[in-house]
């Protein structure tokens, strides 16, 4: 079947078990939520397996970033589904006295999900769970440049979940192409904003409401006043410890002092050093590059004339297995391509500055990024930097972390997104909230009728 005909087909019969109101109870909800539970649990060897093949993640970060991920957004899901669901009260207001007031969460109806490949498991997951918690009816669309988890998560779905309510389709452009032509209640698009453009032209056809998260460059600003040795460690482990780089929310480039830039840079190697050894490529640690455009892409972000002789630690590469090893560069030029695309992968560049408050100016003259940190004891400068730096989320004092608690939502600004979700964000993304306004027929006020005459309204 042509991708057009697979993808009217399919939103076609999810909005017939939408109608059929199947997805509503809180029952169907839970024990969706509860199959995706099992799923994770049970086949936790398989989706290992899958994201070796796709990307040599090593199993822990497998675990531990997107499988646990996955559980915890269950669970937090599971435990507050009722609270979500409930209507909530509000003060009746005098002008419409008397008579109470609600606002009550209804689900959308059938929404897209259209997931990214380089956390392929968590992020085709992840927002499935707040549709399905919202009560909705759900196509996800898993990134094709993960084909093995891709997929996988067609295969286990229907054994796990509700299939006539929640439908896998694979592909590429061509089938996001046609899934986008159709009318969805909401698109929750996971990309780089090019991309992110596309999505919200077709959604502006049918007045779809949007998600995107999209990424950025996440500036990571050091300060002399910190624990270096637990900093850089935090910093590795945000960068090469999140898929090698290849992360939304990863380090992209740090900005420190130039007498401070010195120590930091040694902390630096020796920590790579200790976690990946003298030979990072072979490394079982570190991911390898998703594919080889990909790899060319960094690998020209590196040999890029005016930036080659900046770097200070790694370069080395292996385009066999694709892999690029932990490299640092020392002021690369700010109108080098690394310093103004978004660099996703395992090269981070250290801009210097004379004083640390700089940084606040230069990071608000690129686009607004997904996460920006701060390493720093100063508790003013972290004041300062809250107040002054936007971003989608913040972290002071590590890297990343910010998206594993569920109270907090996760989204970008400006050019790193739009819509936000994690924990009840989540259901938030799903939701409409209806307002509701409940009257008696007693308490009729007479001048609210024709005639207006003056006497009614005793003016
Ligand atoms: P990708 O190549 O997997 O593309 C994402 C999805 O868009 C895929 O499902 C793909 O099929 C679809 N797509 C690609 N081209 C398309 C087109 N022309 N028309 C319609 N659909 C199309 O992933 P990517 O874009 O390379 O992902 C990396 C980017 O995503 C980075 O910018 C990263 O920062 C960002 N990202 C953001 C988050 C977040 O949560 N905010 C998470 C992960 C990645």
């Amino acid at each position: 079947m042509e991708a057009v005909a697979v993808a009217a087909e399919a939103r076609e019969r999810l909005r017939a078990s939408f109608a059929s109101g199947r997805t509503r109870p809180a029952a169907w909800r839970a024990a969706q939520l509860r199959g995706l539970l099992r799923m994770a649990a049970e086949m936790e060897a398989e989706i290992c397996a899958a994201l070796r093949a796709d990307l040599a993640k090593p199993r822990t970060e497998s675990y531990v970033h997107e499988i646990s991920l996955v559980t915890s957004s269950c669970k937090f899901a599971l435990n507050n589904l009722k609270k979500w669901m409930e209507p909530k009260k509000v003060p009746g207001g005098l002008l419409t006295f008397p008579s109470t007031a609600r606002v009550t969460p209804e689900p959308l109806g059938v929404v897209l999900v259209v997931s990214a490949w380089n956390y392929p498991f968590l992020l085709a997951i992840d927002p499935v769970i707040g549709a399905i918690a919202a009560g909705n009816a759900v196509l996800l669309k898993p990134s094709e440049i993960a084909p093995a988890t891709s997929s996988l998560l067609a295969d286990l779905l229907p054994r796990y979940v509700d299939s006539s309510c929640i439908k896998v389709v694979e592909g590429g452009v061509a089938e996001t192409t046609a899934l986008l032509e159709q009318k969805w209640d909401k698109i929750f698009y996971t990309g780089n904003s090019k991309v992110g453009r596309i999505v919200m032209s077709f959604a502006a056809k049918h007045l779809t409401p949007v998600v995107l998260e999209l990424g950025g460059k996440c500036p990571v600003v050091v300060d002399s006043n910190v624990d270096l040795h637990v900093a850089t460690k935090r910093i590795a482990a945000g960068k090469w410890g999140c898929n090698n780089g290849q992360a939304c929310i990863s380090p992209d480039y740090i900005i420190t002092t130039k007498s401070f830039a010195p120590k930091l840079l040694d902390s630096l190697k020796k920590v790579l050093n200790k976690f990946y050894g003298k030979d990072p490529l072979r490394s079982e640690d570190l991911s390898r590059i998703v594919n080889s455009n990909h790899f060319n892409r960094l690998k020209a972000l590196m040999d890029e004339e005016m930036v080659s002789d900046k770097i200070v630690f790694g370069g080395q590469s292996d385009e066999q297995q694709l892999k690029i090893a932990p490299t640092l560069l020392l002021d690369a030029p700010l109108d080098s391509a690394i310093m103004k695309e978004e660099i996703f992968g395992p090269l981070l560049p250290i801009i210097t500055v004379d004083k640390i408050h700089e940084s606040f100016a230069l990071i608000n003259s690129m686009t607004k990024p997904l996460a920006a940190y701060l390493f720093s004891k100063d508790s003013k400068l972290k004041r300062q930097f809250e107040r002054n730096v936007s971003a989608g989320g913040m972290v002071f004092n590590d890297t990343g972390i910010h998206l594993t608690n569920q109270n907090l939502p996760f989204g970008g600004v400006g050019e790193s997104g739009m819509g936000a979700y994690h924990g009840t964000f989540s259901f938030d993304a799903f939701t409409h909230r209806k307002a509701v306004l409940d009257r008696s027929f007693p308490g009729e006020a007479k001048a609210r009728y024709p005639p207006y005459t003056r006497g009614k309204l005793k003016i």
